[in-house]
C-alpha cells in the first residue's frame, strides 16, 4: 500500500475531510479536449500547476516540433516507422490521425498508475477520446471545451500572429468538426472566462475523484469504523 492508502486514525486532527482525502483510491483518466483556439492548452497547464496528483500523458506523435516544444515534456517526437513500431509492437493505447499526423497515447505505466491513485490529464481528440472509452470506460472522465462562439475563435486564432489566413481557415473548418462530437463527453464547459472555466473544470475532477467506486480504500475504512 501507499503511503495515501493506510486508513488515518479516527484520532486524527482533521477527521471528516482529511480522513476521506487520504483513503486510497483509483487514479482516473481526465481528458480534456477542444477545438484548436478554445483555451484547451492554457487550461491544462493551470491544472497541471495547481494539482499535485495528476500528470500529462505525453503522447506520441509525427509531427515535427513546434518552436519551444520539448521532446518528451510536449510530445515523444517519433518517426513515421517508429510509430509504425508502437503500434505494432501494440505500445499504444489508443491511436489516430489528426491534421495529417499520427498522435497516441503511450501505454507506458499507466495502469500501474492507475492502480496507485495517480491521476493522468489526456489532451486528446474525439477518436482517442472514443478507444479510451472502449478500453477502459470505468477510469475515463471527459470534458469538452467549447469556445464561447465561432467569432471569438477565430478572433483567438487570429491572434496567434504565426498563422496564415490560409491556417486559420483550415482550423476553423477542423473546430466546426471537432465541435461536432461535444455530446460524446461526459462534461461540457464553455470557455467564456478562463478563470471561471479553470474552476469548473477543477470541480469536475474533485467530485470525480470522491465516487464511491473510485474510493478503493472505503471498504476497510468502513470495516473499522463498524469493528
Ligand atoms: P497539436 O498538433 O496542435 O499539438 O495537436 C493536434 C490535435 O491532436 C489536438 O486536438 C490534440 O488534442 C490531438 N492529440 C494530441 N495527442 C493525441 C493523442 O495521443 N491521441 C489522439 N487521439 N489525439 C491527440
Amino acid at each position: 500500500m501507499t503511503e495515501r492508502a493506510s486508513p488515518s486514525s479516527p484520532q486524527s486532527a482533521n477527521a471528516g475531510q482529511a480522513d476521506q482525502d487520504r483513503l486510497h483510491r483509483r487514479g482516473l483518466m481526465f481528458i480534456l479536449s477542444s477545438p484548436s483556439g478554445a483555451g484547451k492548452t492554457t487550461l491544462s497547464r493551470k491544472l497541471l500547476g495547481a494539482d499535485d496528483e495528476i500528470m500529462l500523458s505525453v503522447s506520441a506523435t509525427t509531427r515535427p516540433p513546434r518552436k519551444g516544444e520539448v521532446d518528451g515534456k510536449d510530445y515523444h517526437f517519433v518517426s513515421n516507422e517508429e510509430f509504425d513500431r508502437l503500434v505494432e509492437e501494440d505500445g499504444l493505447y489508443e491511436w489516430a490521425h489528426v491534421f495529417g499526423n499520427r498522435y497516441g497515447t503511450p501505454k507506458g505505466h499507466i495502469r500501474e498508475g492507475l492502480k496507485r491513485g495517480q491521476d493522468y490529464l489526456f489532451d486528446i481528440d474525439w477518436q482517442g477520446t472514443q478507444q479510451l472509452y472502449q478500453k477502459d470506460q470505468q477510469d475515463t472522465v471527459s470534458v469538452f471545451i467549447l469556445p464561447p462562439s465561432l467569432d471569438e475563435l477565430h478572433r483567438r486564432l487570429t491572434e496567434r500572429a504565426t498563422d496564415s489566413e490560409e491556417v486559420v481557415r483550415g482550423r476553423m473548418e477542423r473546430a466546426r468538426a471537432e465541435i461536432s462530437h461535444w455530446a460524446e463527453y461526459d462534461y461540457v464547459v464553455i470557455n467564456d472566462d478562463v478563470d471561471a472555466c479553470f474552476a469548473k473544470v477543477r470541480e469536475i475532477l474533485h467530485a470525480e475523484r470522491m465516487k464511491r467506486t473510485r474510493q478503493t480504500g472505503l471498504i476497510d475504512f468502513v470495516r473499522n469504523l463498524m469493528a
